[in-house]
């Protein structure tokens, strides 16, 4: 759910500040590991009594929509969320749901090719790839070690 938002004169949007948002958005920016919106909560309600999940989805949407950070919905039940908003391949685990970037330059020339193909206006692209972590494989190798 997106909140109200309020326009100025000149039609730009009003945001009121908020530093429950600011914690957020500050805490998402220190991490790599791409949190849902309850890890994001279960790492701040320590610091923030006061808040609440409902917020921190509430303040994810919003800072969505204001470009300041990158939802990405994998297979998982979760959403998972970025403070990096600068286009970037990932990872997602299909065993532990993981989710990580990969270091790998963006292909900018598949998108002229699907602007090519698809004779539309292509403004980018996102890329996620679907596989076992390498955590997840040690794993189910020492658990077949102890079947043999
Ligand atoms: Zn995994
Ligand atoms: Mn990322």
């Amino acid at each position: 759910m997106i909140p109200k938002f309020n326009f100025g004169k000149d039609g730009d949007l009003l945001v009121k500040h908020s530093k429950q948002r600011d914690a957020i958005l500050e805490n998402l920016c220190s991490r790599y590991d791409h949190p849902t919106a309850e890890d994001l909560y279960l790492s701040l309600k320590p610091k923030i009594p006061a808040l609440s999940l409902a917020t921190v989805y509430r303040n994810l949407a919003l800072l969505e929509s204001m470009g300041d950070v990158v939802k990405i919905s994998t297979n998982a039940d979760s959403d998972r969320f970025d403070g990096n908003v600068n286009n970037h391949y990932h990872f997602a685990c299909i065993g532990c749901g993981g989710v990580s970037d990969v270091d790998m330059p963006v292909n900018d020339s598949i998108e002229d090719k699907v602007a090519e193909l698809t004779k539309a206006d292509v403004k980018t692209h996102s890329l996620i790839f679907y596989g076992t972590c390498e955590k997840c494989k040690k794993k189910s190798l020492t658990n077949e070690i102890i079947m043999l």
